[in-house]
C-alpha cells in the first residue's frame, strides 16, 4: 500500500502524482472508443476486480471514502482531478454502479462500524461486488410494498421470497436486499434491509435476457436463506430509512453526480457518447441541414446534462437545493440518453439496423434499450413525483395504504 499522500497535498500536486501514477501502471484507452466492458460477461468482472487492486495498491481507490475504510478521506475536487487524468486509461467503470456509487454510500451512512470496515474497504481492494435486491416481481416502484419477508428464528433470519432485476448479481458477493420483518404496521415501518451473501446456498438466481440479448439481470429466489444479526443493515424494522439512502445514492449516481464513482468515461459499447460527425458521415448526409440540427439538440442535451450535475451537487452539498433535488440530474439524464438515441434512429435510418455495437452505425441496438435509463434507478414518473412533492413541496399523491397495517392492505386481485 502506498496511500502516502498528505492531507495537505493540493488537487494540482494530487493531479500530478495521479498522472505520473496512471501512466506507469493503467492500460492506455483511445477515449473516444473505449473498450466494451459488457456487464453480462464475467471475464469483464475479473478484470474490473483486477484493474481495482491496481488502483487500490497504488493508492488511488475510494478518494471520496473515509481513510478507516480504505478510502483517501478527500473532497469531491480530488476525484473530478482523477477523473479528468485518467480519460485515457482503462478504469473498472463497471464496479461505479452498483457497487460503489449505491451500496459502499449506503453502507457509509447507514452501516455498522464492521460492515463498514468490512465491505467497504474489500469493495475497494477489488475483492467484493455489491448489489441491490429491492425490485420484486410484484413491483418495483412501490419499494415500501415488498412482500419477500425476513422471519425470526431463535437467533437468526430466515429470508423467503424473490426478488428481480438485479443488475449484475451473478458476478456479486453481496446483496442489499430488503424483506419485511413485520406485517402488522404500515408498510414504511416494517422493513429491514439484510447484507446477504449471493452464494447462500438458500439463493437460486438466474439470469434474465434482454431484447438486446444482454444477460447482465437476474432473478434471486430465497428458499430459507437464514443469516445472523451481523447482516441488519441499519435498524430491525428501520430498513425503509436504509432504502431511501440508498435510492438518493443511486438517482445521483445513475445521474452521474456521485462523488463515489472513480473515472467518468464510458463502459464501452454501446455506452459510448454517439459520435453525430462520424455517423453523419458514414451515412452519407454530412451536408444535411436538418440532421444537423438534430444533432446539435442532441448535443446542447449533453452540454445541458453536464452543467446540471454541476449546479445541483454544488447546491445540495451546500444545502441550497434538498437531498432529493438529486433526481433533477436523474431526470433529465434520462431525457438526454434518449433524446440521444432517437436522433442517432433519425439519423441512421434503416442503416441503424445493421450495426454491431460500437461501429458507429448500432443505433438500432441502443433503441432496443432506450427505454431502461427511464426505468432503472426508480422510473421516470416516479422521478417526477419526488421532484413535484419533497423538491417544490407539492402535495402527497393519494396513497390507499397510507397509515394502514400492511397485513390489511390489499393485494392484486384480493
Ligand atoms: C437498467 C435497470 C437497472 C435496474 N437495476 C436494478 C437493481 O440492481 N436492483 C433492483 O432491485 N432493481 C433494479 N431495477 C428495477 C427497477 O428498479 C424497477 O424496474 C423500477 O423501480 C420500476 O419497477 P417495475 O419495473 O416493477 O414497474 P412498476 O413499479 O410495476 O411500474 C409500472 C409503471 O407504472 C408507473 N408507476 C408506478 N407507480 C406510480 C406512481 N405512484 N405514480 C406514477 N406512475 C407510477 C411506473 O412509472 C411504470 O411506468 C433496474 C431496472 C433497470 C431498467
Amino acid at each position: 500500500m502506498t496511500h502516502d499522500q498528505t492531507p495537505t497535498e493540493s488537487v494540482a500536486e494530487f493531479a500530478a502524482r495521479a498522472r505520473v501514477w496512471l501512466a506507469d501502471n493503467m492500460p492506455p484507452i483511445d477515449p473516444d472508443s473505449p473498450p466494451a466492458a459488457p456487464r453480462d460477461d464475467g471475464d469483464a468482472w475479473k478484470r474490473a476486480r483486477e484493474l481495482q487492486k491496481r488502483l487500490y495498491e497504488g493508492g488511488f481507490a475510494g478518494i471520496c471514502f473515509p481513510r478507516e475504510y480504505g478510502g483517501l478521506g478527500l473532497d469531491y475536487t480530488y476525484q473530478k482531478a482523477f477523473d479528468d487524468e485518467s480519460l485515457c486509461y482503462e478504469l473498472p467503470l463497471i464496479l461505479n454502479i452498483p457497487t460503489f456509487t449505491i451500496c459502499c454510500a449506503t453502507l457509509l451512512d447507514t452501516g455498522t462500524e464492521e460492515q463498514k470496515k468490512q465491505h467497504i474497504a474489500a469493495a475497494l481492494r477489488g475483492d467484493e461486488v455489491l448489489v441491490q435486491l429491492l425490485s420484486e416481481p410484484s413491483g418495483g416502484s412501490d419499494l415500501a410494498g415488498v412482500i419477500t419477508r425476513a422471519e425470526r428464528r431463535g437467533d437468526r433470519w430466515v429470508i423467503n421470497g424473490a426478488k428481480t432485476w438485479s443488475t449484475s448479481a451473478f458476478a456479486a458477493d453481496y446483496g442489499l436486499c430488503l424483506a419485511r420483518t413485520n406485517w402488522d404496521v404500515p408498510k414504511h415501518e416494517g422493513l429491514t434491509m439484510f447484507l446477504v451473501p449471493i452464494d447462500h446456498p438458500g439463493i437460486t438466481l438466474r439470469h434474465i435476457t434482454m431484447l438486446s440479448g444482454s444477460t447482465e439481470f437476474c432473478e434471486e429466489f430465497f428458499d430459507g436463506v437464514d443469516v445472523g444479526d451481523d447482516a441488519v443493515v441499519g435498524e430491525v424494522n428501520g430498513g425503509w430509512a436504509v432504502a431511501s439512502r440508498q435510492l438518493y445514492h443511486e438517482r445521483r449516481a445513475v445521474g452521474q453526480g456521485s462523488e463515489f464513482a472513480s473515472g467518468s468515461g464510458s463502459e464501452g459499447g454501446n455506452a459510448n457518447p454517439i459520435d453525430y460527425v462520424a455517423l453523419l458521415a458514414k451515412t452519407g448526409q454530412a451536408d444535411n441541414e436538418r440532421l444537423r440540427e438534430m444533432a446539435g439538440r442532441a448535443l446542447v442535451h449533453r452540454a445541458v446534462a453536464e452543467q446540471l450535475i454541476e449546479h445541483v451537487s454544488r447546491n445540495v452539498r451546500d444545502g441550497v437545493l434538498p437531498p432529493a433535488a438529486g433526481t433533477l440530474i436523474r431526470l433529465f439524464h434520462a431525457e438526454t440518453v434518449q433524446v440521444d438515441v432517437d436522433t442517432a434512429v433519425a439519423v441512421a435510418g434503416a442503416a441503424g439496423v445493421v450495426g454491431e455495437a460500437g461501429d458507429g452505425l448500432e443505433a438500432g441496438l441502443r433503441y432496443l434499450v432506450r427505454q431502461s435509463v427511464a426505468i432503472g434507478g426508480g422510473t421516470t414518473e416516479m422521478a417526477r413525483n419526488v421532484i413535484g412533492e419533497r423538491v417544490l413541496g407539492f402535495p402527497r399523491e393519494y396513497a390507499a395504504d397510507r397509515g394502514v397495517p400492511f397485513n390489511q392492505v390489499r393485494h392484486g386481485k384480493d
